[in-house]
């Protein structure tokens, strides 16, 4: 704390992105006093600890994307850092399978992707294809050896470490209610007590957008649309059915649909997830609703241009979601051999997808500015996998604003 018990930087969220962004501007500025704030009792409660635990490589995003950049620093970084702290990762490869012939050319545009982004990736046809992933059912694959499994959770705990151990204010269970920005500051109401800072920098996830409109003038029209996404998991003596990672060929309009096998770090296989969109922003069962929330999503135009623009593809999810049999026949796809009877429910996510008034889900990482304060309105996958060069980038427009 400085002598009038303000800070130099107050961060709104615990989750991987706010805690990565605490850490880059300790590194850059060890001068500056920082509190990072959170309604939770413990660091990443919300999407960082309810994620696939998958480490991206970087091959889908657009060539030049903030995405496609810091995707491929963030990979080798978090590597590096897990390496440093003893966490639990590994670098296993995955494989996007083709399935049917219309899938062939968008595998194909995707290898060109993943060239034009330095990623590296072989194609697999064949016995190639099953001597990788002995029980996939495939036209032709995309073998990407730099994809990787790891403990998110683990990685949130070393940072918060760093944090206290440098003597920060990690505020747990302390939930902001109010921004007021000054002439030289701004003063953020907390469930605990106000905190005062000279920067404000908002790494909400979920609320981010809520977060953002607590301050007059803060023009944004950017909203949170949740969308949840359901996990199986295979039983224990099922998992020899996948060796590591199995992807399906992505939907461009929808890039993070396709259920997926992942083999996590702790040894389990999980399918999933889906993407149905949630009743409520921290809503991981469907019995989860929040009134306010939903009467948020169901009032605004831009979930409804949404949903007119992609009805088939959500009735999709909402079958998938209710039924166990239509789930396990999106998997049987690329797995022919699972039966209903080798998963288990396993947990949920819920994802915040950032959306334009005009229905229009945001592609890239995106931030709002004002004098005092730095919003991320749009840190969805692979955003763990970036969190170290996405802290940089905020911490560094953080530190430009202290002065
Ligand atoms: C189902 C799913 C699968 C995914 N899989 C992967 C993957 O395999 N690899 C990958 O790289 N990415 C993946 N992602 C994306 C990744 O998890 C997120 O991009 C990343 O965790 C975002 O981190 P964050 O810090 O921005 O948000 P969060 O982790 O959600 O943190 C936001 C924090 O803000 C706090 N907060 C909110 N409101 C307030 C308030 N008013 N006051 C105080 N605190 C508040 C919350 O409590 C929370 O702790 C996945 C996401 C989901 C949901």
């Amino acid at each position: 704390m400085n002598g009038d018990g303000a800070v130099d930087v107050a961060i709104v969220g615990a989750g991987i992105v706010g805690l990565a962004t605490a850490r880059a501007i300790m590194l850059e500025r060890p001068d500056l006093e920082i509190a990072v704030v959170d309604k939770e009792p413990e660091v990443g409660r919300h999407q960082s600890g309810h994620n696939s635990g998958v480490i991206h490589a970087g091959l889908y995003y657009k060539p030049g994307s903030l995405k496609a950049r810091l995707t491929l620093e963030g990979r080798a970084e978090l590597i590096d850092y897990c390496v440093e702290r003893g966490i639990a990762h590994e670098v296993c490869g995955k494989v996007v399978v083709a399935t049917v012939p219309d899938e062939l050319p968008a595998l194909d545009v995707l290898a060109e992707r993943s060239a034009a982004n330095g990623v590296s990736a072989t194609r697999l046809v064949g016995a190639a294809l099953r001597e990788y992933e002995p029980h996939v059912a495939g036209l032709a694959g995309l073998h990407v050896p730099s994809t990787g499994i790891i403990d998110y959770p683990g990685v949130c705990d070393a940072l918060a470490d760093d944090i206290r151990s440098k003597g920060h204010d990690l505020r747990l269970g302390s939930c902001v209610t109010g921004i007021v920005e000054e002439r030289d500051g701004v003063v953020v109401a907390t469930s605990t007590g106000p905190v005062r800072a000279r920067v404000l920098v908002n790494c909400a996830g979920l609320q981010s957008d809520r977060i953002a409109k607590l301050t007059d003038g803060v023009g944004t029209d950017v909203r949170i649309m949740p969308f949840r996404g359901e996990y199986y998991e295979l039983k224990a003596d099922r998992r020899d059915l996948v060796r590591n990672l199995i992807y399906p060929v992505p939907d461009p309009a929808f890039p993070f649909l396709g259920v997926h096998y992942t083999r996590m770090i702790d040894g389990g296989v999980e399918a999933g997830p889906n993407a149905v969109p949630a009743l409520a922003r921290e809503g991981y069962r469907w019995r989860t609703v929040d009134l306010g929330d939903l009467a948020e999503i169901g009032g605004s135009r831009s979930t409804w241009v949404l949903a007119r623009k992609y009805w088939k593809t959500q009735l999709g999810e909402f079958y998938r979601s209710a039924s166990k049999r239509a789930f396990v026949s999106a998997l049987q796809r690329l797995v022919p051999d699972v039966t209903p009877s080798d998963l288990v429910r396993s947990g949920a996510g819920v994802r915040a997808q950032a959306i334009s008034p005009d229905g229009v889900l945001l592609d890239d990482f995106a931030f709002h500015e004002t004098a005092r304060q730095v919003h991320v309105l749009n840190a969805p996958s692979p955003a763990a996998t970036a969190c170290l060069p996405i802290g940089r980038l905020v911490a560094s427009k953080a530190v430009e604003r202290v002065g």
